[in-house]
């Protein structure tokens, strides 16, 4: 992500970082090399004046010539800085008002609006509970109303279609009218995309907007297009009350200059960043993160994030508290994982995001496929409190009866149990200080 960008300014920081001793001649060098990587990144040329600015200020006073660390303190003087012009906080969405909220997506042909609508309702049913309904009105095409039908089928979100020569607004208020019948707590509206910012079809999206008076008006732009990506917010903004912007295809090759342009250009936050084509690659988009990646410090807290959306936290930090304590790890703790792990889609969801975990045996995250979760479950459903608590006592009998209860042999059983008692060790190492870091590190 912003490749060419994150290479360039790494590069000039790296030969400052471990420096004791700056001197106005290599910061002035320094800010030169930034300055160019930024441009080259088709960041807005005021966006880069202003920051080039900023860093110079600082980067000359008392912060860095003074400090202990100047190599250092110049880094987080860019990393401030660059927060700073993307929005310094996370921007959530506004979504407090009489369901079902309305969410409107507006932009360029190609930019992703279908995908970002189906990403957006997977990412509101997951991390906010909600439940979602979808509509597009993008009668010219109707390939794109077939598109987000398929892809609301496949995230289970309520999909309304309406009868076909139906105009784009009627077709939203319409919508609206099928979510509210159907309890949705949010609607999202995808629109027609155009080719370039058109009158017409401008009037369009107006009216639609009108017709359901949108909580937020989204505009969503393919991040490749740099600094092009806030001129078009720009002028979609004059049109539409925009509320925000989603970035797509971040997970290109792209140069950077959109996701450092958008907001000191338009004064509108990005709240989303696409980074692949599949309904789950969408993240809140948060400044400080991304500056972070660019500038090479890696982005583990994203990941972080991710994990936790999916996870119960309560009972996470229930199981953490524990094991901190040394308390042993139970066969009902053991349950709440699998269950937890189903959430998640699988181990082999949560695998892929994990560094170096293609080097896993093949088939080490298939003995957790959903048939297996579910089985493993039901068997810990058929103990008794005691034999959930202290599996030492399971005997024999005692196996037996468990798999009568669960519909499975007595290898089964056994079976649970040995993957227990490796999970238990697991546990163990993971609650012993730094283990987590440990573990991560082992998978590398
Ligand atoms: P629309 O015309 O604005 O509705 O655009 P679509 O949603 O149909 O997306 C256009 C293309 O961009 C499709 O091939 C999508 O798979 C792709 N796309 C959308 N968002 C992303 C993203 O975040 N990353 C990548 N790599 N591709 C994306």
């Amino acid at each position: 992500m912003f490749k060419g960008l994150s290479d360039r300014i790494s590069q000039s920081l790296d030969r400052v970082k471990g420096r004791g001793r700056l001197t106005e001649d290599n910061i002035r060098q320094t800010l030169r090399e930034i300055r160019m990587a930024l441009l080259e990144a088709d960041v807005a040329l005021p966006v880069v004046k202003d920051f080039i600015e900023h860093v110079r200020e600082r980067a000359v006073g008392q912060e860095v010539l003074k400090s202990l660390t100047p190599g250092q303190a110049l880094v987080k003087v860019v990393n401030d800085e660059m927060v700073r012009v993307m929005g310094e906080a996370h921007d959530g969405l506004n979504l407090h008002g009489k369901p079902p909220v309305v969410i409107l997506m507006a932009g360029l042909q190609g930019a992703g609006k279908t995908t970002s609508t189906a990403k957006l309702a997977r990412y509101l049913m997951e991390s906010e509970k909600k439940k979602v309904a979808v509509v597009s009105t993008d009668v010219r095409r109707p390939a794109a109303i077939e598109q987000l039908e398929t892809l609301a089928g496949d995230i289970g979100a309520v999909f309304y279609r309406a009868e076909s020569g139906t105009e784009p607004r009627r077709i939203a208020e319409q919508g609206l009218e099928h979510a509210r019948r159907q309890h949705a707590d949010v609607l999202i509206v995808d629109t027609a995309g155009r080719l370039h910012v058109d009158a017409d079809l401008m009037q369009e999206v107006r009216d639609i907007h009108a017709a359901v008076e949108p909580l937020e008006t989204l505009f969503v732009v393919d991040a490749m297009t740099g600094q092009d990506a806030a001129r078009s917010a720009a002028a979609f903004g004059e049109a539409l009350p925009l509320t925000g912007v989603v970035l797509t295809k971040a997970d290109g090759d792209a140069r950077g200059g959109a996701a450092l342009s958008v907001r000191q250009v338009t004064g509108k936050p990005i709240k989303f960043m696409g980074v692949g084509e599949k309904t789950d690659a969408l993240e809140p988009f948060h400044p400080d993160r991304v500056a972070s990646r660019i500038l090479g410090m890696g982005d583990v807290l994203s990941l972080v994030d991710e994990v936790q959306r999916k996870v119960d936290q309560e009972k996470a930090d229930k199981l953490g508290k524990k094991l901190k304590k040394g308390k042993g790890f139970s066969l009902a703790d053991f349950r709440d994982q699998l269950e937890q792990m189903q959430n998640m889609g699988g181990v082999g969801a949560l695998l892929d995001k994990l560094p170096g975990a293609g080097k896993l045996p093949p088939g080490a995250a298939s003995q957790f496929d959903d048939r297996a979760i579910r089985r493993q479950v039901a068997i810990i459903n058929s103990m008794t409190r005691e034999e959930r608590r202290k599996p030492a006592v399971i005997n024999g009998s005692r196996k037996r009866r468990i798999a009568r209860g669960s519909g499975v042999e007595v290898q089964d059983v056994n079976k649970l149990l040995k993957q227990f008692t490796q999970a238990q060790k697991m546990m163990r190492k993971m609650g012993k200080k730094g283990g987590m870091k440990k573990m991560m590190r082992g998978l590398q």
